[in-house]
């Protein structure tokens, strides 16, 4: 399995000369692509190097706000030292510039160990920004039918509740995420506020800062949950969210509902498992709300924290939820063994001892 992934680098206090350099090269970049003609054209009447008309025959059809493209054999990375982890040597109208890059200590690490592939030039401000792509070819994991099971319910109240479960007990149970619905709410008060006064560009610009900040805890919260199952050698049970979105009601539900960052969440979480070899399964989350964990009795919900069976009493009801998810993903492991298919409602639970984590 072939994975992707996009680093983004600072070009870190550039001196003046290549400030200049990559000023001219910006330049030359978008004055070619307001000119829509081919290779033969742009290598005529350009000052660009060939490798960037090369890649503006493929960019044109982007229009106007496509980055530099700048290719890989275009590219040369070379390892730095403390000033910057990485130089990026790249072509520029004014000859060669070697750009000191900055960037996470994760990324600079993937740079070493991945295959460099084509990248962009970015202008934010004066900043100028490179996204490389990087690849990595890893091997679809396996299940072995013993591991312990990373649950995880994905939810509206709290975004992600886990729990691990090893060998028929419930354990360290977590939950992450709260404030993200607290930055939500924020935004959407101060949204409508801005409605009021008619500030439509302030209100596009809030919305930019909210899916930054949103998506940073997402981020997080996806990486410490993999990073958990890995060192666990746990597979991750997440729901399979294609129905989460039926059957609320009210605006302000809908709302919250509606656009809530369920999907990026369960997408994060597949992607650096993928990345990091760790396996998911994704089950059938219907009624897995709604189910109790430990004699699969149909239970109340009065609010969204409580869950309520008949026969077993009150607790935790994002924990239910998880638990449930995490016991179907067992009850399929146990039969199948692979990734593929959901197992299906009802299916026998592994022996858990509930009172440890009712809360
Ligand atoms: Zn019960």
């Amino acid at each position: 399995m072939k994975l992707v992934k996009t680093i983004t680098a600072k070009v870190f206090n550039p001196t003046e000369r290549k400030r200049r350099a990559l000023h001219g090269l910006w330049k030359s970049w978008k004055a070619a692509l307001g000119s829509k003609r081919d290779y033969a054209f742009l290598r005529e009447s350009t000052d660009l190097p060939s490798f960037y008309c090369r890649e503006m025959s493929w960019k044109i059809k982007e229009g106007a706000e496509a980055p530099v493209g700048v290719p890989k054999d275009a590219l040369k990375l070379l390892p730095g030292g403390a000033f910057a982890p990485w130089f990026a040597s790249i072509p520029t109208p004014d000859g060669r510039v070697c750009l000191p890059l900055r960037m996470s200590r994760g990324h600079s690490r993937l740079l070493a160990e991945c295959e460099v592939c084509d990248s962009q030039l970015i202008k934010r401000g004066k900043e100028y920004y490179l996204h490389i792509v990087v690849s990595k070819d890893t091997p679809i994991p396996t299940i072995s039918y013993h591991a312990p099971v990373l649950a995880v319910d994905i939810g509206e109240r709290v975004i992600a509740t886990s729990v691990m479960l090893v060998e028929g007990t419930i354990s360290s149970p977590g939950f992450h995420g709260r404030e993200v619905r607290s930055i939500r709410r924020h935004y959407a008060w101060l949204r409508k506020r801005l409605g009021r006064r008619k500030l439509l560009r302030v209100i596009k610009r809030v919305g930019h800062t909210e899916h930054r900040k949103v998506d940073a805890r997402l981020h997080v919260i996806a990486a410490t949950l993999v990073e958990r199952a890995r060192e666990m050698g746990a597979v991750i049970a997440i729901g399979d969210l294609s129905g989460i979105r039926k059957g609320s009601r009210g605006r302000r539900v809908n709302r919250i509902v509606n656009a809530m960052p369920f999907n990026r969440l369960s997408l994060f979480i597949e992607y650096k498992a993928a990345w990091a070899g760790v396996p998911v399964i994704k089950v059938d989350e219907a009624y897995s709300s709604r189910e109790c964990r430990i004699c699969h009795q149909d239970g109340r919900r009065p609010s969204q924290g409580r869950f309520i069976c008949p026969s077993c009493g009150e607790y935790n009801a994002d924990l239910n939820g998880a638990v449930n998810i995490g016991s179907r993903a067992l009850a399929y492991m146990a039969i199948a063994g692979a990734p593929g298919i959901a197992p299906l409602r009802g299916t026998p639970s592994p022996q858990v001892e509930c009172d440890a984590v009712s809360s």
